[in-house]
């Protein structure tokens, strides 16, 4: 993969920060053109743009909230004209809502979950997938919980990741005759602001001892994950949930 136009281009939902970025990072490494979309966050979002570019690569942020169907659209527009074909896709972006008990979780906050999680994923992959040909690949980022429930923290965001996996193996059946592929990456727990978003800043660590490997995960460790079933290594791989949890 040497001559720009030549490179697979892989767009990354969420890619300023946490697994999103981390994916961003290794695949610059791993010869694909990066397009980085997020939400608010600009100047980390320019920060790893410009690690990908340090392994020559192309790498482009744009700004997109994916729980909007129009501006998906538009992002798309605009990937294209600045980077040509999306070829894959990391579709990461994700949020858990307020950590606690489902008695007391506010509707809308539970509705801003699954428009995200749920349909915004949905969307950005019908938009890839339109484009796509054969060899391409999608990489869902589902989660650990889709097993686990999250009782007492987030069932809703449990539930969301849940309907991933089901639209994963939906999609790759639906488009394995086409040879694009669509696999699921469960996260367990991963040490990223994810938590501190959802109000617990503390929860990677405090988790950490109850986790069969006895520590938490990193979002490098992830992105191995996301990068392996991006690539032609996993040529026969399709309908795929990896679990990355440390036993969890
Ligand atoms: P994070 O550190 O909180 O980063 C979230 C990323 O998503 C940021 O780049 C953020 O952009 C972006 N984002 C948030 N809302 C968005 C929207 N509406 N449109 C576009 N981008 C948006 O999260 P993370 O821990 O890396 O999580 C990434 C994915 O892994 C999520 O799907 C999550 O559910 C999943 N996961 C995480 C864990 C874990 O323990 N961390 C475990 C299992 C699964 P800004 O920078 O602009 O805010």
């Amino acid at each position: 993969m040497s001559a720009g136009l030549s490179r697979p281009l892989v767009l990354i939902t969420g890619g300023s920060r946490g697994i999103g970025a981390a994916c961003a990072i290794l695949a610059a490494q791993s010869g694909y053109d990066v397009a980085v979309d997020f939400k608010s966050d600009a100047s980390a979002a320019r920060s790893v743009v410009d690690s990908c570019r340090s392994h020559g690569v192309r790498a482009e942020c744009f700004q997109a909230d994916v729980a909007d169907h129009q501006a998906i659209l538009r992002l798309f527009d605009a990937v294209t004209a600045s980077l040509g074909r999306v070829t894959h896709l990391v579709n990461n972006a994700g949020i858990t809502g307020k950590i606690g008990a489902f008695d007391s979780a506010e509707p809308d906050m539970i509705r801003r979950v699954i428009d995200l999680n749920v349909t915004g994923a949905i969307l950005v992959a019908q938009r890839a997938a339109r484009e796509m040909r054969s060899g391409d690949a999608i990489v869902n980022i589902s989660s650990a919980a889709t097993t686990l429930g999250s009782a007492g923290e987030y069932v809703w965001y449990a539930a969301s990741k849940g309907a991933i996996n089901a639209f994963t193996i939906g999609l790759a059946r639906e488009l394995a005759a086409q040879n694009i592929r669509v696999n699921a990456v469960e996260p367990g727990l991963i040490d990223t602001d994810i938590h501190a978003a959802g109000g617990s800043p503390g929860r990677a660590s405090r988790l950490a001892p109850h986790i069969p490997m006895q520590r938490a995960g990193s979002a490098d460790e992830i992105a191995r994950s996301v990068l392996y079933l991006l690539s032609s290594a996993a040529s026969y791989v399709t309908g795929s949930i990896l679990r990355v949890s440390g036993g969890r």
